[in-house]
Formats: structure tokens, C-alpha cells, sequence
């Protein structure tokens, strides 16, 4: 069975990065039948902040990522925060100092800073802690064990570091990025359990990845260079076998392209980068979310999913049900992906028009009567209809609708001086007469064959008039359907309108 994780630290608000992490490995699972599994790797308690939590699971909630097993939903391999499992972790990290592949060290900070200091004086390659400088320092591979113990014993703080080989090939297959090779010299000896007693992320990750029976790892690119380590860990733990296949997913990177995207381009973009609105808990700085912007979580999933991926057809727009049925790991990209602010608009423009005109009508209900004016649900509901396709977010509708609620305080220049001409007063004015001796229902159909009719008996062309209509109207030289937008106005206003253009 393929099962995946999302495992996020609860260090803050989940970045829209992560969101597409956690969206790639539902999309896996969904696609392959199998599990999608939620885990929290909060064991830096330093970085702990506190609501991240809730704030993952509700925006894995508001995009629509279902989770089969893990926090907030349970499981058999629980407990799924990683807090919560610190025996499971001690336990392996002794088997590795039992079995010599692991060891103990004391080093304070002075020593560790006094070291990297020499390294770097001495222009040393990227491992620092390793087979070789590992000699000069204080643990218990250079330390009597007697002596080891008697530290422990006085309650010294130390760490369990890896003891990485010396000269090996590290080898592993990506997904996405073929094959990676390392060599074991650019490894560190990493602490796999703090002084405090808690794995660090790499220790934590590999055992449950294992325990949890997870079988592919599909995360972010800030993580392949972690990944050579893992493989390391995984044969010292004797789990090769087993190990899960990677997958390395492209950076998301600035609107421009050039970099990676941070919050400091969301700023200054004046967009969001997080799924939901978050306040600081400790600073109460806000900042926006998707959500709150105005994206709908349909638009949100969409937008994300091809960054990064595409089926390589033309089609842009797909539903949850149908990136499921297309997805394909193997097909998403390397080079990384521009965050396209514009894009993610669209996507939204596509799915707002797509909304029932009654679900969207409150919105606008709310903004007009918070604006002062009278509206009804039911004609806030022909708005909707009359505006949805006009806009890229639904609170723009009340926006697009002001020619509705206020009658026209200035008439547009050009058009005026192009369109207002003799024709056009014979025109309104005919209109005018023809409406008020109109006694049906005052629709869209209705007002149209008035409109004609009245037009055809006046002898004026239709065509050459419209615009000055609608001038009278609206103020305006364009615009969304006429016969529409005088239905929602009434025939009172509407008629009003003309009066006043004719002067
Ligand atoms: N806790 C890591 C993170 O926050 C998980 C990385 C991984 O998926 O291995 O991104």
C-alpha cells in the first residue's frame, strides 16, 4: 500500500509553499490508492509557536486535503506528534550507540564555534564535525569510557552524533531529480538527539517515516540535501529496504522569477503567501491569507497544483476529482516555479463566475446595505448574475454594481460628445414615453421589445443609439448587459435616469 506524510514543524503560519507540498502528496495518494498521513515534527521546542497547529489542519481543511491517518484524525501508529514520541526516538538513537554507529559528545558551544573557526581559517570542505576533526574533540570515541560515564553520571549536558563513514558514496534515486550522489565526506556527524533528550528533525523524520510505514517522501527541494543523510540513516538503522522513495518538489519562486519567494516579496507585492490570515501570537502582527483575500479554496488548489506540474495538455482549469485522476509524480518539474500573483487571480476570476448566483448574492447584500443602500436578496441575487463574470473576486461585485446604486453624477466626456446628437434625445425620449405607457412586468425580455419597438416606430437605428442608452443610464460608455441592469434598477429609476439626461 502507498502511504505518504505531510509533516509539517509548527513554527508559525504553514507557508502556501507547504500547501502545495501537502496538496502534491494527496494528490499521490488519491491517485494511487493509498494513505495520506499527517504528522507534526514540533521537537524544537525553541521554534514552538503556539496555534500553528489548529492553523495547519484548518488549512489543510479549507483546501479540501483530506487526511486518512495522523493528527487530529488518529491512527495504529500514533501518537503523531512527534512531542509525544520522545521514548520511540531515544530508543533507536541507543541502538545506533550500541551498534557503533553512533556516539556521544560533550563539546560545549566555545568548543564547536572554536572549531568551526579553525575549519574556516583553514578553508576545510562543508562537513565540519566529521570522521576526521571528530579525533580532536570531546567524545566518547576519544574519550576513556570510564570517563564517559563518570560525565554522564555528574549530569554534563552531551548529544549522540552520527558516526558517518569516511569515504562512501551515498546514492539515491529521486523521483523528480534522478540520481544524487554524495560522498560521505560532505556529511556531517549530525546530533541526532539534543542535550534536552528530543531528536533532532533528521533522527525523528527517518524513524517514523519507517514506523509509519510510509513509502514515498514527497517534500520540498530545501530538503535534498538533507537526503543523503537519510539514505545513511536509514541503512544504520538496517531499513534500506524498506526505505521510501523520494520525491524533491521545485522551489516556488519570486513573481519575477528570479529567487526564491519569501514574505518580504508578499509585502511588497501586496499579496498573501499563507493559506489563511495569521496573527503573531507573540508580536500580534497579522498577515493576510488566501482566504481572507478573497480566493476560494477551489481557485487556491488549482492555482497551486500546476506549480510545478502540468499534464502537458491545454487544459487549465481542473477540479480536485480530475488533478486526481491526472496527477502524475514522474511528470512535475525541476526547475523551479515563479509564483504568479496574476495567475492565481484568474484561476480565481474562472471559479467565481462558476459559483450559484445565490450563494454569492449575501456577500453583496451585506457590502450594499453597508453602504447605505436598499437591497433585497433577491435583487443582490440578479447582481450576482448581471457581474460575476466581471470580476476576479466576489467582494469586487458590489464594486462593479455602483452604476446600479447611484445614478449617474457626471456623463463620460468623449462618449457624450461622440454620441449625444439629436438622434439620441428623439431616441431617449421615445424610450422614455414607450416606458411609461409599459404596463407589463418590468424584465429584461420585455424591456427589450419595448426598447425595439419604440426605436422602429421613431425610425431611428438601434445600433446608433445604444451607446447613448446607455450614457443615460449609467454614465458610462460600456458596460454589462443593458436590458439587465435596467430590470435590476426598476422602472421608476429607470425611467427617472432618462429624464435627467434629456435635461
Ligand atoms: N518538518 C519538516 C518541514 O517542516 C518536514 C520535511 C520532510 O518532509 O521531511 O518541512
Amino acid at each position: 500500500e502507498i502511504r505518504v506524510r505531510f509533516a509539517p514543524s509548527p513554527t508559525g503560519p504553514l507557508h502556501i509553499g507547504g500547501v502545495r507540498t501537502a496538496l502534491y502528496n494527496y494528490l499521490f495518494a488519491r491517485k494511487m490508492g493509498g494513505k495520506m498521513l499527517l504528522r507534526i515534527e514540533d521537537t524544537d521546542q525553541n521554534r514552538f509557536v503556539p496555534g500553528a497547529e489548529d492553523y495547519i489542519l484548518e488549512s489543510l481543511r479549507w483546501v479540501g486535503i483530506e487526511i486518512d491517518e495522523g493528527q487530529g484524525v488518529g491512527g495504529p501508529h500514533g501518537p503523531y506528534r512527534q512531542s509525544e514520541r520522545r521514548e520511540i526516538y531515544q530508543k533507536e538513537a541507543q541502538r545506533l550507540i550500541d551498534e557503533g554507529k553512533a556516539y556521544y559528545a560533550f563539546d560545549t558551544a566555545e568548543e564547536l564555534d572554536e572549531m568551526r573557526r579553525r575549519l574556516e581559517a583553514a578553508n576545510a570542505p562543508a562537513a565540519q564535525y566529521n570522521a576526521i576533526t571528530r579525533m580532536q574533540m570531546r567524545n566518547s570515541l576519544t574519550m576513556k569510557p570510564e570517563d564517559v560515564r563518570a560525565r554522564m553520571e555528574a549530569g554534563e549536558p552531551y548529544v549522540i552524533r552520527l558516526k558517518t563513514p569516511r569515504k562512501e558514496e551515498v546514492r539515491l534515486n529521486d523521483l523528480i531529480r534522478g540520481w544524487v550522489n554524495v560522498h560521505s565526506s560532505a556529511i556531517d556527524d549530525k546530533v541526532l538527539l539534543k542535550s534536552d533528550g528530543l531528536p533532532t528533525y533528521h533522527l525523528a523524520n527517518i524513524v517514523d517515516d519507517h514506523l509509519m510505514g510510509i513509502t514515498h517522501v514527497i517534500r520540498g527541494e530545501e530538503w535534498l540535501p538533507s537526503a543523503p543523510l537519510h539514505v545513511l540513516l536509514y541503512r544504520y538503522l538496517g531499513w534500506e529496504s524498506t526505505m521510501p522513495q523520494f520525491a524533491h518538489l521545485p522551489l516556488l519562486l519570486k513573481p519575477e522569477g528570479n529567487g526564491k519567494l519569501s514574505k518580504r516579496d508578499a509585502d511588497l507585492g501586496g499579496f498573501p503567501i499563507f493559506p489563511l490570515k495569521w496573527t503573531d501570537p507573540f508580536t500580534g502582527q497579522e498577515a493576510r491569507g488566501f482566504r481572507e483575500d478573497g480566493y476560494l479554496p477551489e481557485a487556491t488548489v488549482n492555482f497551486l497544483a500546476l506549480l510545478g506540474w502540468n499534464p502537458g495538455t491545454e487544459q487549465e482549469l481542473f477540479t480536485m476529482e480530475e488533478l486526481i485522476a491526472t496527477f502524475d509524480i514522474a511528470q512535475v518539474h525541476k526547475a523551479g516555479a515563479r509564483f504568479d500573483i496574476q495567475k492565481a487571480k484568474w484561476f480565481n476570476h474562472q471559479y467565481v463566475r462558476q459559483r450559484p448566483d445565490a450563494e454569492l448574492a449575501p456577500t453583496v447584500q451585506q457590502q450594499a446595505e453597508a453602504a447605505g443602500f436598499d437591497c433585497p436578496l433577491e435583487k443582490a441575487e440578479k447582481i450576482v448574475a448581471l457581474l460575476k463574470g466581471r470580476v476576479n473576486f466576489a467582494r469586487e461585485i458590489f464594486d462593479e454594481a455602483s452604476t446600479i446604486f447611484n445614478a449617474p453624477a457626471t456623463y463620460d466626456e468623449a462618449i457624450a460628445t461622440s454620441k449625444w446628437n439629436d438622434d439620441a434625445v428623439k431616441a431617449v425620449t421615445a424610450f422614455r414615453d414607450a416606458l411609461l405607457a409599459f404596463e407589463g412586468d418590468f424584465v429584461a425580455d420585455n424591456i427589450k421589445h419595448t426598447l425595439s419597438d419604440a426605436m422602429q416606430q421613431a425610425g431611428i437605428k438601434q445600433g446608433k443609439i445604444m451607446q447613448a442608452m446607455r450614457l443615460a443610464l449609467t454614465g458610462l460608455g460600456a458596460g454589462p448587459d443593458l436590458m439587465l441592469t435596467m430590470e435590476i434598477i426598476g422602472k421608476a429609476e429607470t425611467i427617472a435616469r432618462l429624464e435627467k439626461a434629456l435635461g
